[in-house]
This record gives structure tokens, C-alpha cells and sequence, in this order.
């Protein structure tokens, strides 16, 4: 299980700082569940200094799918693992809608990623009108496949798939345990397809307004092996009790 918060963009260094401060401060580790935060590019390198040596993982909300160069405003994945990062989220619904992410941008980056030594996030999810029209299954077939064309992997643990209905993402709507369900087993079998044996192990992460509340339901289903937490992870004590949940999922 992986329990990992995306803190988008919020928070300034010293908030940040407090932030990370205070999870670790009432977080135990566990075997069985892993817990990373993400915060704003400016705060890795702070936060990553108060969680080092705590098991608590460190992960960016996003890269360019470049070694380096004149691409202004970006930052590569070397960078990222410069300053202590371990994963990265990448092809996040958000990042789809206001910055003209694509499936094949996203494998460019998932690429880069992995021959870093960074673990993608990768999210995938309809939009409610896909949903509606019944093309949930084709919309997320076509961006898991597209973000991880001609991906190979020998460690399942170098990936993540996080499933985020877009329409469950801020919203305080969650898909229900069994629609979660559904759609991670379909999943399932792409990365099966996809990648072979090592995909029966990739974690699959569930991601739409997941809160203490509804984590423990959402996470006890069979692929549902972990969250990405938006709202829910600004709060320490929010988000450790989704750590606490998932520990007994
Ligand atoms: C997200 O943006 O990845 C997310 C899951 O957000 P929230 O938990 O706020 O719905």
C-alpha cells in the first residue's frame, strides 16, 4: 500500500515546512504501508530535510520529459532526484486540463522517469461525461496506454498507477468502493497486458476526494492498493488517518 499526498499548489516554504514537521511528528511507520507527501517544486528540498530518514517518501507533482535545456520554467528528473525525490506524479487530471497535457507527453515523461531512477505516479480517469456516455473504460484504456508505451519493467515497485475520476477530484463526491473496484481491475488487466507478469503487482492507487471517512472502504477492495490524497493530505491528522486506515485494509 502506498498513501501518498499530492499538496498541489498550496502552501509557502515555511508552511510547508510546518506541514511536514507535523505528520512526521505523529507518524509511525509501518511495514505494510508506505506514505509519501508532494510538495510545490520550491519545498522539495525543505521538506525533503525534515522527513529524511523517517521512511516517509518524497515525490514532485511534475517534470519535463527532457535531460535539460532551454525549456524555461521546467525542471528535469535529474533535478528532482538532486534533491532527494523518490517519486513524481505525472499526467495529473489538473495538468491534462490547464496545461495541454497529452498521453504521449506523459510517456515522455514516465520514460525519463524511470531511466532516473524516480517512480511515476501515472494518473488516469474519465471526465463525468465520458462516464455518462459509458466510455469510462475506453478513456482510461487509452491513457494507460498511451502513458506507458513501450515501458518495460522488471521491479513492479518502479510504478504507480493512480486511478482518478476527474469527477471525484475536489469535489467530495467519491467513486463508491465498488465503481473504484471496477475500474482498478480493469486496470489490472491492461497492465497485465501491458507489461506481463510484473503487472499483476503494480500498486494502483485510488484518488478522488478519498477523506478518513470513506478510506477505509475504498482501500479494502482487492486493486485498490493505496490512495493519492489531495484536500485530505493539507491536514496531518486527516492524512495519517488515511495512513492508519490503509494499514488495516
Ligand atoms: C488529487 O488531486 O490527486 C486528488 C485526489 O484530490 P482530492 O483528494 O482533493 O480529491
Amino acid at each position: 500500500m502506498l498513501i501518498a499526498g499530492n499538496w498541489k499548489m498550496n502552501m509557502t516554504r515555511p508552511e510547508a515546512v510546518r506541514l511536514a514537521t507535523e505528520v512526521l511528528s505523529k507518524y509511525s511507520p509501518t511495514d505494510s504501508v508506505r506514505a509519501a507527501v508532494c510538495p510545490t517544486a520550491v519545498c522539495l528540498e525543505s521538506v525533503g530535510a525534515v522527513i529524511s530518514g523517517s521512511g516517509i517518501g518524497l515525490g514532485a507533482q511534475n517534470m519535463h520529459a527532457a535531460d535539460s535545456g532551454a525549456y524555461t520554467g521546467e525542471v528535469s528528473a535529474a533535478m528532482l532526484k538532486s534533491v532527494g525525490c523518490d517519486y513524481v506524479i505525472l499526467g495529473h487530471s489538473e495538468r491534462r486540463q490547464y496545461f495541454g497535457e497529452t498521453d504521449a507527453g506523459v510517456n515522455g515523461k514516465v520514460h525519463q522517469a524511470l531511466s532516473n531512477g524516480l517512480t511515476p505516479i501515472v494518473c488516469v480517469g474519465e471526465q463525468l461525461h465520458e462516464r455518462e456516455a459509458k466510455r469510462a473504460e475506453e478513456v482510461v484504456r487509452n491513457q494507460t496506454e498511451g502513458a506507458l508505451a513501450g515501458i518495460g519493467l522488471s521491479d513492479p515497485t518502479t510504478l504507480v498507477v493512480a486511478y482518478e475520476p476527474v469527477w471525484a477530484i475536489g469535489t467530495g463526491v467519491t467513486a463508491t468502493p465498488e465503481q473504484a473496484q471496477e475500474m482498478h481491475a480493469f486496470i489490472r488487466s491492461l497492465l497485465v497486458s501491458l507489461l506481463g507478469s510484473v503487472g499483476t503487482s503494480v500498486d494502483i492507487l485510488y484518488g478522488g476526494s478519498m477523506k478518513p471517512g470513506n478510506a477505509a472502504e475504498l482501500l479494502s477492495q482487492e486493486d485498490v492498493n493505496g490512495g493519492l490524497i489531495g484536500g485530505a493530505s493539507l491536514k496531518a491528522d486527516q492524512f495519517l488517518a488515511i495512513v492508519e486506515a490503509a494499514q488495516f485494509a
